[in-house]
């Protein structure tokens, strides 16, 4: 017999009444996971020939020859692009890994300090000379999570920091506490974003400016892992922004 998935709502009714909603939700459960798979499975078979074409690239690239006279300059656009391609590819089962292991992964303790003293240094690299960073990190604040998935968040929030600020600025990186929330922060002095693009850009491939986005090298998939990470640690985004002048990124995590 097929087992059925519910959703359970506690909702406050009339004087100290509470309501109990139960929804049978099998059906968009179902549609949901096989939409998971298919992503996972089409980003997994796009890989191989992916690899493969890469891979003779490189050669070509690579050997002397009369075709590096005229093909030298298409070559390393393929390059460029394939490049492109493989971070969606790479992206996208991010996104579906951290979606499907929601159940069943056990969160451990993760030295986050540690994490972004190293993060520090690959900002670092990441930034031009009219970059200048500023990281306020509360050494002692360690938290119960996922390692690897919270790396992403982090790297991906100073990534964009630095993408989106292309005359430079500062760029400031905090984690603390604030009563029961731990806060990763970050902020920038670039591009900012209008109001009415805010609510959307966690969606997947959602850009303000499809153009620069691809000039500098993101995969439109960014603020989408970001949000599913908090997601599975309970936390939220929170993004303020002033168009012309700079954003912040906040990420909320809860703690008892
Ligand atoms: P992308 O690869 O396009 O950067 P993201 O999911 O990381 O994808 O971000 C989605 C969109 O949000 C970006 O295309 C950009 O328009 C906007 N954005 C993200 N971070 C910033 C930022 N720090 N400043 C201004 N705009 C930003």
């Amino acid at each position: 017999k097929q087992s059925r998935t519910f959703e359970m709502q506690v909702i406050p009714y009339f004087e100290s009444h509470k309501l109990l909603v139960v929804r049978d939700i099998t059906e968009l459960y179902q549609l949901a996971q096989i939409r998971r798979d298919f992503i996972a499975n089409a980003s997994h078979e796009l890989r191989t020939p992916l690899t493969v074409l890469r891979g003779y690239l490189e050669v070509m690239l690579d050997t002397p020859g009369e075709h590096q006279t005229t093909w030298k300059l298409p070559l390393e656009h393929m390059e460029t692009q394939s490049l492109r391609m493989q971070a969606i590819i790479e992206d996208l089962l991010t996104l579906s890994t951290i979606e499907a292991d929601s159940i069943t992964a056990v969160k451990e303790m993760v030295d986050v300090p540690k994490m972004l003293h190293q993060l520090e240094e690959d900002a670092r690299q990441l930034g031009n000379e009219n970059h200048h960073f500023v990281f306020d990190i509360d050494d002692a604040l360690v938290i119960k999570g996922f390692a690897e998935p919270l790396k992403s968040v982090f790297m991906n929030l100073v990534s964009n920091a630095v993408r989106y600020s292309p005359e430079g600025g500062a760029i400031s990186v905090r984690w603390f506490k604030e009563n029961n929330t731990v806060v990763y922060e970050v902020e920038d002095e670039g591009l900012g974003v209008a109001q009415e693009h805010i609510p959307r850009l966690t969606e997947r491939f959602y850009r303000v400016d499809k153009d620069r986005s691809r000039v500098t090298g993101g995969t439109g998939l960014g603020l989408a892992i970001v949000k599913h990470v908090l997601e599975r640690h309970h936390g939220k985004l929170v993004i303020d922004s002033v168009l012309g002048k700079g954003s912040v990124f906040r990420c909320e995590f809860p703690v008892k």
